[in-house]
């Protein structure tokens, strides 16, 4: 069966391994495509405008919320963030594969908007290596860590809303299951 363009959402706590996972199914599903998200939060080292985020000042953002430039947007931990709407729906109708990394808030809003669409949440194996693992990156200081420890059980609560979850544990185990999940929608090949 021919290929047709889909939407799958991304989500899970910060460290559970969204962005890692996400590049790594960008290498093994040829018509892939990741969405690139605004955000009124400071880059970080090594982040460059247009390539993780379009960063913007509160006033470019509330702009383009006005002119009904995103599909979703939402407060995640101290900024805002959102989906621009145009180059997704292009590259849906072109048919491709497309993916959005976007917190939980925002996955329920687009499945409001297109409930054909896939979410699919990204669960750490435990809270403990939640810990670990937000400690390792040396990105943020403590108190942001705490704070995001909290956002990760308010999320980890809305999982079962979710259509497909994937515990990452073993990473390649996880980018398979991941992959495997999105030909299955891909290729119509799934019950329901
Ligand atoms: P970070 O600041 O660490 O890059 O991302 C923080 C959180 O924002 C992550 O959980 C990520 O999934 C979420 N996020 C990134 N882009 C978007 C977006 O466009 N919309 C929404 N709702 N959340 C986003």
């Amino acid at each position: 069966m021919a290929r047709q363009g889909n939407l799958y959402v991304i989500s899970g706590p910060s460290g559970a391994g969204k962005g890692t996972l996400v590049a790594r199914l960008l290498e093994r599903v040829p018509d892939a495509w990741v969405s690139v998200s605004a955000t009124t939060r400071a880059p970080r080292a090594g982040e460059v405008d247009g390539v993780q985020y379009y960063f913007m000042t509160d006033g470019q953002f509330d702009d383009l919320v006005a002119q009904d430039g995103f599909l979703e947007w939402a407060n995640v931990h101290t900024a805002k963030y959102g989906t621009p709407r145009a180059s997704v729906e292009e590259h849906i109708a072109a048919g491709e594969q497309v993916i959005l990394e976007i917190d939980v808030q925002g996955g329920f809003q687009v499945k409001e908007k297109f409930p054909s669409c896939h979410l699919v949440f990204i669960e750490p194996p435990s809270m403990e290596i939640l810990l670990e693992r937000l400690r390792g990156r040396g990105t943020e200081p403590e108190d942001v860590i705490a704070a995001r420890m909290k956002v990760a059980q308010v999320e980890l609560q809305q999982k079962m809303k979710y259509d497909y979850t994937v515990v990452n544990d073993d990473l390649e185990e996880a980018t398979q299951k991941l992959v495997a999940y999105i030909e299955d929608q891909a290729t119509g090949n799934y019950e329901g």
